[in-house]
């Protein structure tokens, strides 16, 4: 998609540093972190929300949750402990509709999520 700011990012074309890359799916470090540890992990395929994935998709998610597990290593969160999450849609707080896994660590998490 021509006007999505994350096929751009996924694409190189904003000069983004990517920290992990394969050929269905690249992360980097979120913008406007909400903790010390904020990663988004995306397929490089265009995917508007969690809605628009299918049972075909099920490799490419999961690719999404291991790739965010070994960034939790790299990043030393992983014993510690870290939250990963999607926002589906507006009441979720979605505000980019190119599909995100969140990859959140480095401090304690509170319970329920506002
Ligand atoms: P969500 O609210 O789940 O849609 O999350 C979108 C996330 O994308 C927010 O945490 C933003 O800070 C982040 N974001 C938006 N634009 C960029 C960008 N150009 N580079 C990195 N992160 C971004």
């Amino acid at each position: 998609m021509t006007d999505c700011i994350f096929c751009k990012i996924a694409n190189g074309e904003l000069g983004t540093d990517l920290i992990y890359e394969d050929e269905q799916v690249v992360a980097f470090r979120d913008l406007n972190p909400q903790a010390p540890i904020h990663v988004l992990v995306i397929p490089r395929r265009h995917v508007a929300t969690l809605n628009d994935l299918d049972a075909a998709d099920s490799d490419l998610i999961g690719r999404m949750y291991l790739a965010a597990r070994s960034l939790a290593v790299r990043e030393g969160i992983a014993e510690r402990g870290y939250r990963t999450l999607i926002n589906c849609n507006a009441e979720a707080g979605q505000t980019v509709f190119h599909l995100h896994l969140h990859l959140l660590g480095g401090r304690p998490m509170g319970w329920p999520p506002g």
